[in-house]
């Protein structure tokens, strides 16, 4: 790979610059209410052969090379955005100008995003880190960062003629699409691995979804995925095989901005597919181009299990990509993904950030968990554990310096009681 996706910039013929009048426009709280036009032109591009395409129609892969899509939009320097996205209503949709959906109307919403910024002051004082906060996403709706990513997949399709929903999932995947597909009164199919604690797969079910159980792991579960589209038909919303899911999380890396006033000088976080933190490092990029931050970048930090750790392998071998990781095995499920469509655009943040990643023994991951539950209140899943634990690991090894500031991702709640 020689230029990374995020740095290069792409400025297309039609662009229209954001008016002074259409910022006061926009000041309403209720940005349902104001009349939106889409200030920076967008479209899509493949982040491996960079062949662009319209945003007109239903896409999954590039139709060139297969390489997963990325929306690039034309952005232009302007702060005043900012502040007019501070006056909106809290919601990940508060940053409309930067997401796909052409009009307020067709956001599908159940009040995902702006999520609780949470100083760890007793678990940061036992690590000696001032600096400790938690990004806790379990208070999303269906209680994991899913939800950012579905509402803006499941919004673009929709308006995009989709009319039933499939994707595979390690279980809170399923669990927010489930959930956005019933808001949008369209069907939804999902395939997950057998033994999937039982609270998710009734979780997905009480919305209404069709799950069906699979022998092995998520990538076993796909390949059911695929067949039941070319038997029913049926939008497939695999992280990363389509291109909006990315969008949603990403707005994590905005909020990071607003939470904090200035972004981390750490982020640890528990990786799977991926999509979060391909989407936060695309954020920055963005708002660098946007004149919200300069050219500085956290250290991104990803944290797997030592049962399924393909990215901390590909890492250690300095490859651009991950080879498949033989039998998977995990408590913290969400982390059970032993191959990751995303892996070269993971790579190309860890190694342009500085950051790391870095595979936790598994023994560790509940009682750190449980640690955050008990000393700090939050409800912390398995995965919230691992990065627990990476970051024990490496304060001890003196390669995080202690009075950085250091968010933790509470990706998800514990849901597997
Ligand atoms: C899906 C999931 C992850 C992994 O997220 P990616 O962005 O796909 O890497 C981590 N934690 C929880 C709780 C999840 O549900």
């Amino acid at each position: 790979m020689t230029a990374s996706f995020f740095v290069e910039e792409w400025q297309p013929r039609e662009f229209t610059a954001l008016s002074a009048s259409r910022h006061s426009a926009l000041r309403s709280p209720d940005y349902n209410a104001c009349v939106m036009e889409r200030p920076f032109d967008a479209r899509l591009e493949c982040s491996a052969c960079r062949e662009t395409f319209g945003m007109d129609r239903l896409r999954n892969l590039c139709d060139k090379c297969k390489g997963p899509l990325l929306v690039r939009y034309a952005l232009r320097n302007s702060p005043q955005l900012r502040s007019v996205v501070q006056q909106r209503a809290p919601s990940m949709w508060r940053y409309f100008e930067v997401l796909p959906a052409s009009s307020p109307e067709e956001i599908i919403t159940l009040g995902e995003g702006a999520t609780p910024m949470l100083p760890a002051r007793a678990v940061g004082e036992s690590l000696g880190t001032p600096a400790l906060f938690i990004k806790d996403e379990s208070k999303n709706p269906t209680r994991s960062f899913k939800s950012r990513g579905m509402s803006a997949a499941v919004t673009m399709a929709r308006s995009l003629g989709a009319t039933s929903f499939a994707a595979p999932t390690a279980g809170n995947a399923g669990c927010a699409l489930a959930a956005y597909g019933a808001r949008a009164t369209t069907p939804v199919f999902v395939a997950m691995p057998d033994d999937t604690p039982r609270s998710i797969v009734e979780e997905c079910r009480s919305y209404g979804a069709s799950v069906e159980l699979v022998r092995g792991v998520i990538t076993d579960a796909a390949r059911r995925v695929q067949q039941h589209v070319a038997e029913h038909g049926g939008f497939d919303v695999s992280t990363l095989k389509e291109p909006y899911r990315v969008e949603g999380k990403k707005t994590m890396g905005y909020e990071l901005l607003e939470d904090l006033g200035r972004l981390p000088d750490v982020i640890l976080y528990p990786t799977g597919g991926g999509t979060g933190l391909i989407g936060m490092w695309k954020a920055f990029a963005e708002m660098e181009q946007l004149g919200w931050i300069g050219p500085q970048r956290p250290r991104m930090i990803i944290v797997q299990s030592e049962g399924c750790a393909p990215m901390v392998r590909a890492v250690r071998q300095g490859l651009d990509h991950a080879p498949e990781w033989e039998n998977p095995s995990t408590t913290a499920w969400g982390l059970r993904v032993p191959r990751a469509l995303g892996d070269r655009l993971m790579l190309a943040a860890i190694r342009e950030s500085n950051g790391a990643a870095i595979a936790v023994p598994e023994s560790e991951i509940e009682p750190a968990a449980q640690e955050l539950r008990s000393k700090e209140g939050i409800d912390a899943g398995p995965e919230t554990g691992a990065a627990l634990v990476a970051l024990r690991m490496m304060l001890r090894d003196r390669s995080i310096d202690p009075d950085a500031m250091i968010v933790l991702f509470n990706t998800g709640g514990n849901k597997y009681m």
